[in-house]
């Protein structure tokens, strides 16, 4: 009938055919791969930038191959084609795991990958290219389905970003089963031609999507990753590793109540240090007392470089007594010390503190430091190497 024909041919023109999918797909895939690439050449501590584009590399083969094989129904370039996309999913898995865990991706691709070359591919070149599809759909199935629970396993790192990266590896993966079970289901063991079925068109427009889209996340996670090493390098001392200054305001921008409180710390006559022995020799004895700090605080403290010779520790949670336990066993760690200088000479230091507690009225960092800063103004007055408390109200 003219109007089913004429209804047909529109759909026909509306639906997008298989083939332009295929080629829009390589074609994606090979910018994804070398944009991938460029982002690596800017950072090249993400290796797993060059596994994920080297295996989609081999997934564009896989579709370039598939798509002659389409046109030309060459058995080597179907085996080339059947080859390629379980290499390519291994590829994607290995890079997943060498992005959480910094694994090198050479024992999975070979482990996972030989094997299946040597015994599947030969089976389609055999004639039985149903069979070889069916198990080239289930591998890279699972292949993506791993993958995607490898980057779930890892959201607290980026909860969105990780999410949906893995929920996409696994609808991919869930396209690559629906095509297994179909033919599987067909019991079609020789083909001869590139199976067509409603499982394949949903497979290649799934594919397209999925792929574009996890190219953008994969791209955007390895970005946030950067910004976070580089977030967190601007909060640390590098002479010392301690925190510096930047962290502590960042960390304590709330009020402090009466159990939180502020240890300041400020090293003895130590310009004396410098005069007598040297910067170096000056370098050394600030990374020494860093060591003493960092080994006496609880895990909990903020143990921070102020800058110069000066130190602090935020505390939560503590009794006065307790804090000054802290800052006492800090004290007493450092000083027993032995220092060298340069020269040989030997010799020990001390250090001062001051302590301030919040209170009810809830002040802020400044101003417990503030108090600190004079309750270690009179550690200093009254003969240094002592720990004084500022003014706070005792219970009881
Ligand atoms: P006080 O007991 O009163 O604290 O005396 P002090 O000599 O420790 O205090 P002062 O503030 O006079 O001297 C601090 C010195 O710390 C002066 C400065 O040259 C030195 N200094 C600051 N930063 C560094 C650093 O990164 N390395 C070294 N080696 N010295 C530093
Ligand atoms: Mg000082
Ligand atoms: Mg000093």
């Amino acid at each position: 009938m003219p109007v089913d024909g004429g209804g047909r041919a529109l759909e026909d023109a509306l639906m997008p055919d298989v083939n332009s999918l295929l080629i829009a797909t390589a074609i994606s895939g090979l910018c994804l791969s070398f944009t991938v690439l460029l982002f690596w050449q800017v950072n090249r501590g993400s290796g797993f930038l060059v596994t994920w584009a080297v295996a989609v590399v081999a997934l564009v083969g896989h579709v370039a191959a598939f798509w002659f094989y389409a046109q030309t129904l060459s058995p080597v370039l179907g085996t080339v084609a059947c080859a390629l996309l379980p290499v390519g999913a291994i590829g994607l898995y290995a890079a997943s795991r060498q992005f959480l865990d910094n694994l090198s991706p050479v024992p999975t691709i070979l482990w996972l990958a030989v094997p299946y070359l040597v015994l599947v591919p030969p089976v389609f070149a055999l004639g039985y290219d149903g069979v070889a599809l069916v198990i080239q759909n289930f591998l890279t199935a699972v292949m993506f389905v791993l993958t995607a629970w490898t980057y779930f396993g890892r959201r607290s790192e980026a909860l969105f970003s990780l999410g949906a990266l893995a929920g996409l590896y696994f609808l991919v993966g869930l396209s690559f089963a629906l095509c297994g079970t179909v033919l599987l289901v067909e019991g079609q063991w020789r083909i001869g031609s590139p199976p067509s079925n409603w499982a394949e068109d949903i497979n290649v427009v799934i594919s397209v999507l999925g792929m574009t889209g996890i190219g953008a996340l994969t791209l955007l996670l390895d970005q946030s990753r950067l910004a976070g090493t580089f977030q967190r390098a601007a909060m640390i001392d590098t002479m010392t590793g301690l925190l510096n200054r930047r962290a502590l305001q960042a960390a304590h921008s709330g009020p402090f109540g009466p159990r939180k409180a502020v240890v300041l710390f400020d090293l003895d006559h130590f310009k004396q240090v410098n005069d007598l022995y040297g910067h170096a020799t000056g370098d050394e004895v600030l990374r020494g007392f860093a060591q003493a700090f960092q080994a006496n605080a609880r895990n909990i403290d903020y143990a921070v470089r102020l800058g110069g010779e000066e130190f602090v520790m935020v505390t939560d949670g503590v009794s006065p007594e307790q804090a000054r336990k802290i800052a006492e066993r800090v004290a007493a760690a450092f000083a027993e010390i032995t220092f060298v200088s340069a020269r040989g000479e030997t010799f020990q230091c001390t250090v001062s503190a001051g302590i301030a507690f919040g209170d009810d009225a809830l002040p802020n960092l400044e101003d417990v430091m503030a108090r600190a800063d004079r309750a270690l103004y009179v550690a200093k007055r009254d003969g240094r190497n002592r720990i004084e408390t500022g003014e706070w109200r005792l219970v009881g």
